[in-house]
C-alpha cells in the first residue's frame, strides 16, 4: 500500500536521516513541564529533581546498514552499541546511569552468539558504571536488530545544547579524526582478500589504531570531569558520530552562526595520514566525512582559550562566525570552501 512506485509517495532517500527524523516528528508539541528539551539534540533532557535533570537518548542499530559481521566480532559490537548511546549523553554534559537493551533476532544466531554480544554489553557498562535495567528480545525474520536506550542526569541548567554558540566563539574538538573510518576501509580490504584466499592472514598491525577506533571505540566521558576542573563550560556541544562537517553543521543551524573551520588544525594520527596516503583517500575529506569518532566537537568562549591551551586531549580548528558567513572550510592554500553535510547517512543515497 505505501510502495514507493507510487508517484504520490516520497522515497525515505529524499529526505535523508535528519530530514526524516524532522518530517515524522514537526508535529509533535511539548505539554509536559518537566520535558526541558525534546527531539533534536545529542539527547533529550527530562526535569526529574529540584537539583538534577535526566538525559535520555537512544539508538537502533541493524545488521547490513549500521555493521556487517563477517569483520565485526559480536563481542565488540555488543560494547561498541553502548558506547555510541554514552557519547551521546557525555555531549549533553551529563554522566550516563543507566541503559536498556533491545534485541531482534533471527533464528540463524544461536544463544552461544548472544551470550558474546550481552558480554560486550557488560563490558561496556561495567567500564563505563551504568546499569543496565531492562529491555526486550524478539524474533526477526532476518539478521540482527539492537536498540539501545540510555539515560544519564546533569545539574540543573548544566546540560550543554547545539544551538548556543555565539559568533566568535572558538570551536574545539577532543581527540583526533577520520581513524575509525579507516578502520572499515582497512577490514573491508581485508574482507575482499579472505573471500579470494581464504587461508590469508591479515597483517592488522601497521593499522592497529584505526581498527581499534572502528571496532572498540570508546565515549569520552574524561571530557565532561576536564572541562569541570578546568573550569569550561562549552557555549554548545555535539559528539562525533556522522562526520566532522555534518557536526558542525548541526551546531552553526542550531545556534543560528557561521563557522571558519581550519584544514590545517584538524587533528589527524599519523596512521590516518598513512593510510589514507596507502588508500588515496584525502585524509581532511575523511576526517569530515568520515564518522564513527565518537570524539566530542564543542564551542567555548574566547576567554576561556587560556585555560584550554595547550591541553593535549582539545585542539581549537576553527571560530564562530555570524550567520550571514556561512560554514566554510578554510583549506591550507587559503582557499574558502562552503562546507556542506556529507557526514555517513545511512538513509541518503549519495555519489
Ligand atoms: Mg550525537
Amino acid at each position: 500500500m505505501f510502495e514507493n512506485k507510487d508517484s504520490s509517495h516520497t522515497s525515505i532517500e529524499n529526505l535523508g536521516e535528519f530530514g526524516l527524523i524532522d518530517h515524522l516528528t514537526k508535529n509533535f508539541k511539548i505539554k509536559q513541564k518537566s520535558t526541558v528539551k525534546g527531539i533534536g539534540d545529542d539527547a533529550a533532557v527530562i526535569a526529574c529533581d529540584p537539583k538534577e535533570e535526566l538525559v535520555i537518548t537512544t539508538d537502533l542499530l541493524v545488521e547490513g546498514v549500521h555493521f556487517d559481521l563477517s569483520y565485526v566480532p559480536l563481542k565488540h559490537l555488543g560494547y561498541k552499541a553502548v558506547i555510541v548511546n554514552l557519547s551521546d549523553v557525555y555531549a549533553m554534559n551529563a554522566e550516563p546511569t543507566q541503559i536498556t537493551v533491545s534485541v531482534a533476532v533471527s533464528n540463524r544466531f544461536p544463544v552461544e552468539a548472544l551470550e558474546e554480544l550481552y558480554a560486550g554489553i557488560q563490558a561496556a557498562a561495567q567500564l563505563y558504571n551504568v546499569d543496565v535495567v531492562g529491555g526486550d528480545t524478539t524474533s526477526s525474520t532476518t539478521g540482527l536488530l539492537i536498540s539501545i536506550t540510555a539515560l544519564g542526569t546533569v545539574k540543573k541548567g548544566a546540560a550543554v545544547y547545539r544551538s548556543g554558540a555565539k559568533e566568535n566563539d572558538l570551536l574545539v574538538v577532543t581527540g583526533d579524526l577520520g581513524a575509525a573510518y579507516m578502520g572499515l576501509q582497512v577490514l573491508e580490504r581485508e574482507k575482499e582478500v579472505f573471500k579470494v584466499n581464504p587461508n590469508s592472514q591479515p597483517d592488522l598491525e601497521p593499522y592497529s589504531y584505526l581498527v581499534e577506533r572502528q571496532l572498540k571505540p570508546e565515549a569520552r566521558k574524561d571530557i565532561t570531569n576536564l572541562l569541570k576542573e578546568l573550569e569550561v563550560r562549552p557555549t554548545a556541544m555535539i559528539d562525533i558520530s556522522d562526520g566532522l562537517s555534518s557536526e558542525i553543521i548541526h551546531i552553526c543551524k542550531n545556534s543560528e552562526v557561521g563557522c571558519n573551520l581550519y584544514e590545517d588544525k584538524i587533528p589527524l594520527d599519523p596512521q590516518v595520514i598513512a593510510t589514507c596516503e596507502e588508500f588515496n583517500l584525502d585524509s581532511t575529506t575523511i576526517a569530515l566525512s568520515g564518522g564513527e569518532d565518537y570524539e566530542l566537537l564543542f564551542t567555548i568562549s574566547t576567554e576561556d582559550f587560556p585555560k584550554i591551551k595547550g591541553n593535549p586531549h582539545l585542539t581549537v580548528i576553527g571560530h564562530i562566525t555570524d550567520e550571514k558567513e556561512g560554514v566554510h572550510l578554510i583549506s591550507r592554500a587559503g582557499t574558502k570552501i562552503p562546507l556542506i553535510a556529507r557526514g555517513w547517512n545511512a538513509l541518503k543515497n549519495e555519489e
